[in-house]
């Protein structure tokens, strides 16, 4: 299933669980876990791409979790976990019902079982209701996701800069 139909469909998410893409996938991984599922997060980019997309103080509580990183690890909160388990730098190269086929830097291959496989990679742009309402209406303007895939803040500018011009 991809990131969002994990989200509606929690109760059909299986006890081994890979999660696939570091930067939205990160957070999800970590909740997952938390619930007591056993989960694998996996993906091509290296640490710093883990939870990229938001602000440092999120992205602090992640790494601190799912990394190494050299930083204050004073709450319980704020200690090194293992499940996730993280692969980083890694290639997918099948998938089949039996597991997730992966290839590591050196070339090592090594298959992940899995009760569900969530792929949380790239986010694309939603115009579908943009192209049916456009021309039906005098004015119809593209903002937010629906013009780029971005993030909140992208989305509330783009919507205050229409608001300006109208
Ligand atoms: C898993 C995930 C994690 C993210 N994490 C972050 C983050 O931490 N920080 C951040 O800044 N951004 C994050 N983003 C990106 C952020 O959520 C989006 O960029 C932002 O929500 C875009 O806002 P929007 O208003 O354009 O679209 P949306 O928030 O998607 O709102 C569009 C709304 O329109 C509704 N809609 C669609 N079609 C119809 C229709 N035909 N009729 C009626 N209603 C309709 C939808 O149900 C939805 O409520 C994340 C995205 C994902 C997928």
């Amino acid at each position: 299933m991809d990131h969002i139909e994990a989200l509606k469909n929690r109760g059909e998410i299986g006890k081994r669980v890979v999660v696939w893409g570091l930067m939205y996938g990160a957070e999800l991984a970590i909740s997952l876990a938390d619930e007591g599922k056993k989960v694998t997060l996996i993906g091509e980019a290296g640490e710093k791409t883990m939870t990229s997309h938001t602000s440092d103080m999120r992205k602090f509580w992640v790494w601190r979790k799912l990394t190494d990183i050299n930083a204050s690890r004073e709450t319980p909160e704020a200690q090194r976990v293992d499940n996730p388990e993280v692969k980083l730098n890694v290639k997918v190269k099948t998938i089949t019902a039996d597991g997730v086929e992966f290839e590591d830097r050196d070339g090592n291959k090594s298959v992940l079982p899995y009760d569900t496989l969530v792929i949380s990679r790239g986010r694309e742009k939603n115009d579908s209701l943009f192209a049916k309402i456009e021309g039906k209406a005098s004015e119809v303007y593209k903002i937010g996701d629906c013009s780029s895939a971005g993030n909140i803040q992208k989305a509330v500018w783009s919507a205050n800069e229409v608001a300006r011009k109208i």
